[in-house]
C-alpha cells in the first residue's frame, strides 16, 4: 500500500483518484530520497521480540546497515476507534517526525491491526502501507497465516520497502510488487520478478 501530495489541489485529487485505483496500498512523501543508506526497524509494542529479529536479519540480506530501535509505544493519534485500529497513514507521518535523519529509512513494525481510507471505503485494513518514494513504511502481523508470520512479514515488509524505493506494484502474481487488493496471497509470492529486481538493485538493494 502506498500515499501522494501535490501543490496543485486538482491535480491532488485527481491524482489520488487514479492511484487509489491502481494500487492499493501506497503514499508519497514530499522530497523523499528513494535510496535508504540505513534501514531502522522501529517496533511498535506488543510486537514479539522474536519476530522483529527474524524479520531484521531477513532484511539485512537486502540492506548494507540495519538497526533495531528501541520499541515506542504506538501514537495514541493514529487509533481510529470505531473500529479498534490504528491508522497507517498517521503512522507513516508519526515514524518519520520521530526519526529526522533524512538518511534513514524507517520501517515499523506492529502486531495491532492498521487501516487507511481507499477509495470510498472510510477505514480499509491492511498488512503494510508505505510513501512512494519515501522513507517510512509500516507493517502489521495482524493480518498475516498464524502459521506463518515469520515468512509472510518478510514478504510484507520487502513489499513495502519496496514502495519506499520507488517500486509500484507488479502484475505478475508470483512477484513480492503484486497487489494484495484486500486478500492475503503471500503464498503465491515466490519473489521480485526480474523487472523489479533490476530496478531494486540500482537503488543499492542487495538482490
Ligand atoms: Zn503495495
Ligand atoms: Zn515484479
Amino acid at each position: 500500500m502506498a500515499i501522494y501530495q501535490s501543490t496543485i489541489k486538482r491535480t491532488l485529487i485527481l491524482f489520488t483518484a487514479m492511484t487509489l485505483l491502481l494500487t492499493s496500498c501506497v503514499e508519497k512523501e514530499k522530497a523523499a530520497p528513494s535510496i535508504a543508506k540505513t534501514l531502522v526497524i522501529q517496533p511498535f509494542s506488543g510486537i514479539s521480540q522474536n519476530q522483529v529479529d527474524n524479520v531484521s536479519k531477513q532484511l539485512r540480506k537486502h540492506f548494507r546497515t540495519v538497526k533495531i530501535s528501541k520499541e515506542i509505544d504506538l501514537p495514541q493519534s493514529a487509533f481510529y476507534p470505531p473500529r479498534q485500529r490504528y491508522r497507517a497513514d498517521s503512522l507513516l507521518s508519526f515514524l518519520l517526525t520521530n526519526e529526522p535523519d533524512q538518511k534513514v529509512t524507517v520501517l515499523g513494525v506492529t502486531d495491532k491491526d492498521i487501516s487507511v481510507g481507499k477509495n470510498d471505503i472510510i477505514d480499509w485494513g491492511v498488512m503494510g502501507l508505505s510513501y512512494r518514494p519515501g522513507r517510512s513504511s509500516v507493517v502489521s502481523t495482524f493480518r498475516l497465516s498464524k502459521t506463518q508470520v515469520q515468512e509472510q512479514l518478510y514478504k510484507v515488509a520487502v513489499h513495502e520497502l519496496g514502495h519506499a524505493s520507488g517500486l509500484p506494484h507488479c502484475q505478475l502474481k508470483t512477484c513480492y510488487m503484486r497487489n494484495a487488493d484486500g486478500g492475503n496471497p503471500l503464498n503465491e509470492e515466490t519473489g521480485f520478478c526480474e523487472k523489479c529486481k533490476s530496478y531494486l538493485v540500482e537503488r543499492n538493494w542487495i538482490l
